[in-house]
């Protein structure tokens, strides 16, 4: 017995519908099918997971998804999805549940709560249009004070390696395996295009990725997957993951139907097998056992690349932060609780961690206490949705930002949140051949470079409005900020003053 009814139901307006069928051939969970019997399409509602394929597709418009509004009976405490849930897990897995993308759950999200200042009168906006504005970034450590030759000129290079990034923007980390090589090669071809950086995850880097290996992020994390000396040599930075917003404290998963063909041949595992990446490295147990491994990989590389570490934005993010700063890393990555995912268990991914916002606001401001701001450049990530959060989060503090799952919509996910499933109709969270021909690399990086470049408008646009040319006086000004229904600890966190003062 089935105890679970479907979360969606596919409407279908016969009077449009012409047979064609698209929506069935478009459909990898199989939700369509023609019913000779009664000659005309039927669905299967239970296998819809509202990705909206055959919706876009349809060439009538006869398709529609609604959310069902079959319900239990009223109760404040035992909610409809909880109860689905237990069914899951009672009736059928016996197990985890899985999920994908972000945190879908309506905790705080506090950019949404903090408003940007604007010039009036005295400190005249700028127009980006007819001024110069800067966006240029560098991220890595900064010298202390400014370097003189003998004839008193600034010395204008340091030597501390440093990733320049045109804008600071970053496309975050995503694997190919959770991601398909199409997305990849889409992701690679806009950071070459947009003067930025992709980020290879921990699937190690594809044989026809090398060429964009100087907007390549290569990261090490617990599993090793794909890392060998040419790997590390070829990306401009190497990223330790230790942890990741969507699922603080756990390791990756990879599931053996995935990971097969040229996907264990980067990862240099066993074809068909599961490619699980612990939760700890089992090289790392403190700060100093970190500092070795980020030494060992410069020395790798002949002192020529940055080391990137990346944490979860967890309760003890800023202490955990100034011991990275210390351990010789040159830029911090902080993940939130909102960042996207190609599979975690849905409990861990809608209850662990803690929002980006706060967690920002609170390593630069600890990190700014103890004197160590400008050993490490900080870059956020964890759902950063609009150039607006964006801004926000650069004047909060960050150097840059990442984007994951906005680079994904830009893709042409739908957020439907079951990446987990291998079976993304729009081609990105899938290895099947079928499907991965379904992104376009030569369209999908133009999408990318479009978002990227708007954003950027946005931001030169915004930092006009301010009276502001450069990111670089924008960062961590939070002056330009004003909270908006926080309460008094909530803005001692952010750093910022309500509205009105
Ligand atoms: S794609 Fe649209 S028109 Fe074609 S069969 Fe499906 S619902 Fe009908
Ligand atoms: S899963 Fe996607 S393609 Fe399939 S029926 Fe649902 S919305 Fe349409
Ligand atoms: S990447 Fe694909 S499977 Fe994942 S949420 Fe987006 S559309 Fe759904």
């Amino acid at each position: 017995m089935n105890y679970i009814y479907p979360e969606y139901e596919i409407v279908r307006n016969y009077d449009k519908c012409i047979g064609c069928r698209v929506c069935e051939r478009q459909c990898a969970n199989e939700a369509h099918y023609f019913d000779e019997d009664c000659n005309k399409m039927l669905c299967d509602d239970m296998k819809c997971v509202n990705c909206h394929r055959c919706v876009t597709l349809c060439p009538t418009r006869a398709l529609k998804i609604v959310k069902s509004d079959h319900t239990f009976k009223e109760n404040a405490n035992w909610r409809g999805d909880l109860i689905n849930d237990l069914y899951r897990q009672s009736h059928n897995t016996g197990g985890v549940l899985l999920s994908s993308m972000g945190n879908p759950t309506p905790l705080p999200v506090y950019w949404d709560r903090i408003l940007l200042n604007a010039s009036q009168v005295t400190n005249p906006s700028i127009d980006p249009l007819r001024e110069p504005m800067e966006t240029r970034t560098y991220l890595g450590k900064k010298p202390d004070k400014i370097e003189k030759d003998e004839n008193g000129n600034i010395i204008p290079k340091h030597k501390y390696p440093q990733l320049e990034l045109e804008t600071p923007i970053m496309f975050s980390a995503m694997s190919f395996g959770s991601i398909s090589l199409n997305a990849h090669k889409s992701l690679a071809r806009a950071a070459e295009e947009c003067g930025i950086f992709y980020n290879t995850g921990e699937g190690g880097l594809h044989k026809d990725l090398y060429k964009y290996g100087k907007n390549t992020i290569v990261q090490v994390a617990s599993g090793r997957f794909g890392v060998h000396s040419s790997y590390l040599d070829a990306g401009a930075a190497i990223e330790i993951k230790i942890g990741q917003g969507a699922k603080p404290g756990i390791g990756g998963h990879l599931p053996g139907t995935k990971n097969v063909g040229e996907v264990s041949a980067t990862r240099m595992t066993p074809e068909g097998s599961d490619a699980i990446s612990p939760a700890p490295h089992h090289d790392i147990y403190s700060i100093e056992d970190l500092r070795q491994l980020i030494f060992s990989l410069k020395e790798a590389t002949n002192y020529t690349k940055p080391v990137i570490v990346k944490i979860a934005a967890v309760h003890n993010a800023p202490a955990i932060a100034s011991g990275i700063a210390r351990s010789g890393a040159d830029v911090l990555v902080l993940d939130g609780f909102r960042g996207g995912t190609g599979a975690a268990p849905t409990r861990i991914r809608d209850n662990v961690g803690i929002p980006i916002e706060l967690a920002l606001a609170a390593v630069d401001q600890r990190l700014r206490e103890e004197g160590i701001r400008s050993d490490i450049s900080v870059v956020v990530g964890g759902s950063i949705r609009s150039s607006a959060d964006f801004f926000k989060a650069i004047a909060l503090g960050a150097d840059a930002v990442y984007i994951g799952t906005a680079a994904c919509l830009a893709l042409g996910c739908h957020l439907c949140r079951s990446c987990h499933a291998g079976k993304c109709n729009w081609g990105i969270a899938t290895q099947r051949p079928e499907l991965v021909k379904r992104l376009n690399p030569d369209m999908g990086y133009k999408h990318l470079v479009n978002l990227v470049h708007a954003w950027t408008h946005e931001l030169k646009e915004i930092m006009g409005g301010m009276g502001i040319n450069s990111v670089e006086s924008l960062r961590g000004n939070r002056l330009m900020l004003r909270g908006v229904g926080l309460n008094e600890k909530e803005l001692e966190i952010l750093g910022i003053k309500h509205a009105g003062e």
